[in-house]
């Protein structure tokens, strides 16, 4: 490269720096232009185009950070390279100097030689940086110093507002573990910030595939499928080699007062947005309004901010939903745990105590379980005690009663507001449904029995959780001496 044609704008306020800045850049046959305070560097940058900037952070009129972010704000400016240079090796001044957008650091302690060597390792990046410049570069120009304050107004303004919209981001991402929720706060946070008739967010996970919307107007049920396709077609165009299916989406239709409708506003505008962690896309943003202003280049660009967010906070939503259901959840038998039993059972005794209710538990045994492993090996064994799995779980009241897979081949039910009767009638029919059940086998299907005991909360004897764990096993105890396949009830006959 010939350095004669290179020109480096030193922007510092002290004569001193800039002398000899100045006279070392001249030695390496570099050209310079100075600019002693930041609203003459900008100025500066304007009228002289310089291929790369050595900025001072502590300047009159603008310090260096602000001129920095100008600069790196502004398209036509941003593929300048920046060095910044700070008086002494700060920490602080560091890091604030990159989030400001400067492409290099170097700390005046250090021999100005050193400096050199600095720039010339920045200008080797000069082919790449030039590439991000626009198509149609600026004409050199002056520009008046009230323009550039106003522009630096207009940065602040915008760069607080952006700080404001992650903060409101980052309030949701700590008021809630919920997905449903955190959706639905994030779609209302957006409706606050754009305009939209529907808001959508899609939301990919392992097992379950979910959309949510929000709707701020009457629309009808074409539209929502419009918006669905439009959300599919963006995440298979991410991933086309795991196409999918239309079908396996769930959906879930936020605020009451604007159901479908046979009317539907003409929606002009849409907003689509990949969602992205963990090296991948886990989910689409989707706006669409009836204002063709809605999606403006300014509105664009706090939607890309906010997505950057969002993303991450549905990515830590996602992982904690994991993790808990991990940790609460037997894998084998995708019933909950003895670890959720135990919380479970306590929480829901304390709550029919404080509140005078209800509360039975159903232990189960599987009878002569072991047979069945010798019989036909501990693989047939596994399979049976997944069956039962999915038989349990459909013979409970959805998000009311707690199947429980308690230990090796036992299970429990607890049954909030339920009482002895109740749950005699409850653990009668499990118990009929289980021996009359044909389970999966190699070649033919194998038959099962299983015997149970129940203990209900009031009944005297039963003071804590743990009587009530005690007195079932108890009944479910006698259940087997009485000849399995058979439903024993704690009563305390005294
Ligand atoms: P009963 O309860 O009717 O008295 O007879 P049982 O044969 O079921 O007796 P017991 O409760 O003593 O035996 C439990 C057996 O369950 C022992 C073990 O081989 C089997 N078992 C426990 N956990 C598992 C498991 O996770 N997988 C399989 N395949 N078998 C298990
Ligand atoms: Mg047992
Ligand atoms: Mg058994």
């Amino acid at each position: 490269m010939d350095n004669n044609k290179i020109k480096i704008l030193i922007a510092d306020d002290s004569p001193t720096v800039v002398e000899m800045i100045r006279f070392i850049l001249e030695e390496k046959g570099y050209s310079t232009v100075v600019a002693s305070d930041g609203v003459e560097a900008i100025n500066s940058v304007y009228k002289e185009k310089p291929d790369l900037i050595l900025l001072d952070i502590l300047m009159p009129k603008m310090n260096g950070y602000q001129v920095c972010r100008l600069l790196k704000g502004n398209k036509d400016t941003a593929y300048i390279p920046v060095i910044m240079l700070a008086a002494s090796e700060q920490k602080s001044d560091e890091f604030w100097g990159i989030a400001t957008g400067a492409d290099e650091f170097f700390t005046k302690d250090l021999a100005m030689t050193q400096l050199a060597g600095t720039i010339e390792k920045i200008l080797k990046l000069k082919p790449y940086l030039d590439k991000q410049a626009p198509a149609h570069p600026f004409q050199k120009k002056e520009i008046s110093s009230e323009e550039i304050l106003s522009r630096v107004n207009i940065l602040l303004d915008k760069k607080l507002f952006e700080s404001t919209v992650i903060n409101e981001i980052s309030k949701i991402a700590s008021a809630t573990y919920n997905y449903e929720e955190t959706a639905k706060s994030i779609l209302v946070l957006l409706s606050r910030i754009v305009h939209f008739e529907i808001g959508a967010l899609l939301i990919e996970e392992v097992g379950e595939k979910k959309i949510s919307i929000l709707l701020n107007a009457e629309v009808n049920e074409s539209v929502i499928k419009k918006i669905r396709k439009k959300m599919i077609e963006k995440i298979n165009n991410d991933k086309p080699q795991e196409h999918r299916e239309l079908t396996s989406f769930k959906i879930k239709i936020f605020n009451k007062e604007y159901q479908i409708a046979k009317a539907t506003k003409n929606l002009k505008a849409f907003f689509n947005i990949a969602l992205r962690a963990r090296g991948g896309v886990i989910g689409i943003l989707s706006l669409a309004s009836s204002k063709e202003s809605s999606f403006s280049k300014e509105n664009l660009e706090t939607l890309n901010v906010m997505a950057d967010q969002i993303s991450m906070v549905i990515n830590n939503v996602c992982l904690y939903q994991k993790i808990n259901h991990l940790s609460i959840t037997d894998e084998l038998t995708d019933l909950y745990n003895y670890r959720y039993f135990q919380d479970m059972l306590k929480r829901e005794f304390e709550r029919a105590q404080r509140y005078d209710l209800n509360l039975s538990l159903i232990m189960i045994d599987i009878d002569h379980f072991k047979t069945v492993n010798d019989t036909y090996g501990h693989q047939q064994g596994d399979i049976i005690l997944r069956e039962l799995g999915v038989k349990f779980k459909k013979e409970v009241r959805e998000s009311l009663d707690t199947p429980v897979r308690y230990g090796g081949e036992e299970f429990a039910f607890i049954l909030p507001s339920t009482d002895k009767k109740g749950a005699f009638f409850v653990a009668e029919r499990i118990r009929q449904k289980i021996a009359e059940y044909k389970f999966p086998g190699r070649g033919k299907s194998l038959k099962i029995t299983i015997s149970l005991g129940v203990a209900s909360y009031p009944e005297k004897g039963i003071g804590q959780f743990s009587d009530l764990v005690k007195k079932a096993d108890e009944a479910l105890y006698r259940s087997k001496e009485e000849g399995r396949n058979k439903v024993s009830v704690y009563e305390n006959k005294k």
